[in-house]
């Protein structure tokens, strides 16, 4: 079961949820009971590691302007 990364925009905090894909678009509550979520890029989805040397990690749980927020 695929796992997904969120952000809680009320209290910042980071989290994880395993639900089935086709959950995936749904809100998540973050621990503390906030709904104001965002689902942050997952490191599911990088799959090809061929031959690029080094590159950009993706932001998973990192800074604020991965781009899933809209900052
Ligand atoms: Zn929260």
């Amino acid at each position: 079961m695929p796992r997904y990364d969120f952000r809680c925009r009320a209290c910042g905090a980071t989290f994880e949820v395993n639900r089935p894909m086709v959950q995936a678009s749904e809100p998540a509550a973050c621990p503390q009971g906030h709904l104001d979520t965002v689902k942050l890029l997952s490191t599911v989805a990088v799959t090809g590691r061929g031959g690029a040397s080094g590159g950009a990690p993706a932001p998973a749980g990192g800074g604020c302007c991965g781009g899933a927020c809209g900052c």
